[in-house]
């Protein structure tokens, strides 16, 4: 047998190759044997690799005393031991340590002149009672009982104030309790106390609940286990001693900080168990706290820079933070285990950047350990994970952050509460297209109805505010403007309430929140992001507003621009209902000559934002009647304005409505059948760049977008009416106006017929909602009223309007795109469906060789992350 079950010395094993000493040692030995040979002070162990406790398990425990006698030795003679788990991954659990073995009444003496007699008694009786539980399996608080029986005989509070005649009596009661229940005396044997805990350990292991409660959590049926037998360091005793935790860093900012709970005459996890109160480490942290037992630091000054020391050194070795379980022996801290530090997930950022700038990981390590979702937290003011929460409704996480407001139920009501100062939280049961200006007032939007994708989803992700849809238990009751939640409370408008879209809830009242935080290791981390990467990012932005944000967040360009959302302002708006309203062409080309300056301009402002990068311009998308008034009154205030009567208003309204607007005339199929609206804004596009060209370098060239094609006889038509529109412009302005031409590939048969698309345009951008929606037959604005119980019955892993389902709308696109790039090897391949923002779409077009994908702004720094996590990842495969 090759050292297999041998018992090794701690001090003595190799540390190379981590991940076999992990296989044989687990993974508490592993970072033990490490810590040990890079000299921190880590005491004296034997270890018992798995292979060994698998033989023990099998044969008895007495194969373990021939081996373990020749070792038993280093660790001093009459020493204590400890004896502890050491699973191959701390999280599949393992029987709790057993300590002090190897006190008897002989050695009690000897004992009491190094710990004191009080010291020695506490010491004997904490193994006693570890032992009749841990090893012998008796009942715990008949134990417990004996020590409070005790305590309150002599009129003390616990434990710890118990003087040596009262702990004689404890370990007297102890020992006849142990002797009536096992029918036979404590052992005496050193020797025997160990294997006997080794043995039951083993059996721990083995017993079918361990094994049910770790094979939950991962592990396999037959993973084992190794045992660790170290020399104890007395935390009770002279001078300073004690245990405790120390922590390297503030969890919720990942900022170096030392921090702990330290325990004196303790030992163990005494000092997180509750029973007396634990002191702080530092002197800081006592102020801070009010506390005014004497920190570890006034107890012994040396003591904390010790252990920062000893934490900083663990970091570089083992690449991670880690918080120290430390024992102080007479004022000398010994390391009995480092735990990987508990951090939020803005603390993981700044302690991956740390981490990499002190040399301890690698700058790409850092990229990887950073969950690109996290970043979230970062973006948004988040609620306090501390805090309280009184939930009143709960839906999709439509929109992260957190907001709290009074609550409006009318967009005019956002609009009117913002006037005043207030930010409005906006309640509806779902939102529509003229709702976008009093979502514009608003600070956070719930909606009782919708799925990931609908409109005001997708609308307060590009706005950055924090949106819960889908809330399909609470009730709206617009008329009386109340709320109802599921256990029958009422809002009223006006009750504050808060909107937390990174859990998809809402709360009663105001939380505490946590600001947003886009500078320091953040930043840092984005710039590495951009060197790693190899996938673009765009984002899609609408207004200049979206674009200086989007520019912000430092991306490659604007990969989708919806025109349709530059016509929800009230004068755009007349003019778009005239436009839609008028039979007479005359009237309707007045109508588009009234649009044209005000798109001209926007564009103007959108290329100069964007300057010496891609803007994608997508030609008007939705069905005309989405822009007509609603109701009575706006219909007459219109038929004023136009000069019409009332009736005609309403029956053109009536005309264009359709029984499935989604399916309907919209996208190119409006551009067909009416095309002075495309010819509209294809002039607009090159005037403003023929505009912004004249002004200086860095010539911009409009990427102009084809929405909802299915065959490629409509991006012909259209090709041919743009060019028609440049020559126009060429000949006023004298300069020829360079464009590319791009399609949509939104519709299942765009995407089998991406071969002939890509020979009459340069790119293809996947609108992945549509195509999701029509792929699945599954209408993207009442999918969440049933995605809940879809994905908690497993019907879908996830709510395919989220995260790209890879089997089927996926693999259309492996096949769009390899039909493509066969027709054209250089096209361009983009993805500017709201998956451009989830990282593991983002890592499949990564892997399907798309030049870019486009999300929300509030959304690129994700997924700047997720591409460069993408490309290391997809380097790595081939490296
Ligand atoms: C899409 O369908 O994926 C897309 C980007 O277009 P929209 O969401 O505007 O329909
Ligand atoms: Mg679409």
């Amino acid at each position: 047998m090759s050292g297999g079950g041998q018992v090794e010395r701690l001090h003595a094993v190799a540390a190379a190759a981590p991940a076999r000493l992990a296989d044989r040692f687990g993974a508490r030995a592993t970072r033990l044997i490490r810590m040990a040979e890079a000299g921190l002070p880590v005491p004296e162990a034997l270890l018992l690799p798995t292979e060994l406790i698998d033989r023990v398990a099998e044969e008895g425990v007495a194969l373990l005393e021939p081996l373990l006698a020749p070792h038993l030795a280093t660790l001093g003679d009459g020493a204590l031991l400890s004896l502890r788990a050491s699973p191959p991954d701390a999280a599949w659990g393992g029987p709790p340590a057993i300590l002090n073995l190897g006190i008897n009444y002989a050695g009690l003496t000897a004992l009491a002149a190094r710990v004191g007699e009080r010291g020695a008694l506490d010491l004997y009786r904490r193994l006693i009672q570890g032992f009749a539980i841990g090893v012998a399996g008796l009942d715990a608080e008949a134990f417990e009982n004996i020590v409070l029986d005790q305590a309150k005989r002599a009129g003390v509070s616990g434990e710890g104030e118990l003087d040596v005649p009262a702990l004689e009596r404890v370990v007297a009661a102890m020992r006849q309790l142990y002797e009536e229940e096992m029918e036979a005396a404590f052992p005496q044997a050193p020797a025997e106390q160990l294997t006997a805990a080794i043995a039951a350990m083993a059996r721990n292991w083995r017993s079918p609940t361990a094994e049910i409660l770790r094979t939950a959590k991962g592990a396999p049926a037959d993973a084992g286990l190794a045992l660790i037998v170290q020399r104890m360091v007395l935390g009770i005793g002279p001078d300073v001693s004690g245990a405790g935790i120390a922590h390297m860093v503030d969890s919720r900012s990942g900022a170096p900080r030392l921090w702990g709970r330290f325990l004196e005459q303790a030992q163990g996890q005494d000092a997180l168990m509750g029973s007396r109160t634990p002191q702080l480490l530092t002197e800081a942290e006592r102020w801070a706290e009010g506390q005014s037992t004497p920190s570890l630091e006034e107890r012994d000054p040396e003591a904390p820079p010790a252990l920062e020391r000893h934490g900083a050194a663990v970091a570089r070795l083992l690449g991670d933070v880690h918080s120290l379980e430390f024992t102080l022996e007479a004022g000398t801290p010994w390391l009995l285990d480092a735990v990987p530090a508990r951090r939020s997930a803005r603390g993981a950022v700044r302690i991956a950047v740390d981490l990499a700038e002190a040399g301890a990981i690698s700058r790409e390590d850092a990229l990887l350990r950073v969950e690109p979702q996290h970043l979230v937290e970062h973006l948004h003011p988040q609620i306090d994970p501390a805090a309280p929460r009184d939930v009143i409704g709960s839906g999709l996480p439509a929109s992260p952050g957190a907001a709290t407001g009074p609550i409006v139920f009318t967009p005019d009501a956002a609009l009117a509460a913002a006037a005043q100062g207030a930010e409005p939280i906006l309640v509806r049961p779902e939102t529509a297209p003229e709702d976008i200006r009093g979502m514009h007032a608003a600070a956070a939007v719930l909606t009782a109805r919708g799925g990931m994708t609908s409109h005001a989803a997708v609308i307060a992700r590009g706005l950055g505010l924090p949106c819960v849809v889908g809330a399909s238990d609470i009730t709206l009751q617009l008329r009386d403007r109340t709320l109802t939640t599921a256990d029958g409370r009422r809002f009223g408008e006006g009750d504050v309430i808060t909107i937390d879209g990174t859990a998809g809830e809402a709360l009663e009242g105001a939380p505490p929140t946590i600001p947003a935080e886009v500078t320091g290791a953040f930043a840092t981390l984005m710039d590495w992001a951009d060197a790693a990467r190899t996938i673009g990012v765009r984002a899609n932005a609408d207004t200049p507003q979206d674009a200086r944000q989007a520019r912000d967040f430092a991306v490659d360009g604007i990969g989708l621009c919806r025109t349709e959302h530059m016509f929800f302002d009230a004068e755009r708006i007349t003019a778009m209902r005239q436009m839609i309203l008028s039979d007479a062409a005359e009237a309707r080309q007045q109508a588009l000559d009234r649009l044209l300056p005000m798109q001209r301009g926007d564009f103007i402002e959108l290329f100069e934002i964007m300057r010496g990068l891609p803007v994608t311009i997508r030609l008007l998308d939705p069905p005309l009647h989405e822009f007509l008034p609603h109701g009575g009154e706006e219909m007459a205030a219109l038929a004023t304005a136009m000069g019409l009567p009332v009736e005609q208003v309403t029956a053109r309204a009536e005309d264009l409505a359709e029984f499935n607007p989604m399916l309907g005339k919209r996208g190119v199929r409006l551009g067909v059948t009416m095309p002075e609206i495309y010819e509209m804004q294809a002039r607009a596009i090159f005037e403003a760049a023929v505009a912004v060209n004249g002004k200086d370098s860095a010539p911009v060239v409009p990427e102009i977008m084809i929405p909802l094609v299915s065959a490629n006889r409509e991006v012909e038509l259209i090709k041919s009416r743009i060019d028609a529109v440049a020559t126009q412009v060429e000949a006023e302005a004298g300069v020829a106006p360079d464009y590319h031409l791009g399609v949509m590939v939104e519709t299942p048969r765009a995407a089998l017929r991406a071969a002939d698309l890509a020979r009459s345009c340069t790119f293809l951008s996947f609108g992945t909602n549509d195509l999701t929606q029509m792929t699945y037959g599954l209408s993207r604005d009442d999918a969440g009223r049933f995605m809940r119980d879809y994905v908690n019955q497993g019907v879908f892993p996830e709510d395919p309007f989220h995260s790209l389902d890879l089997e089927g709308v996926g693999e259309l696109l492996l096949l769009a795109a390899a039909r493509g790039r066969g027709a054209r090897d250089d096209l361009t391949l983009g993805l500017c469906g709201e998956h451009g923002g989830d990282p593991a779409s983002i890592r499949f077009c990564k892997l399907a060789g798309f030049d870019y994908v486009s999300c929300s702004p509030f959304r690129v720094p994700i997924a700047r992350l997720a591409a460069a996590q993408a490309s290391l990842l997809a380097r790595r495969e081939t490296a």
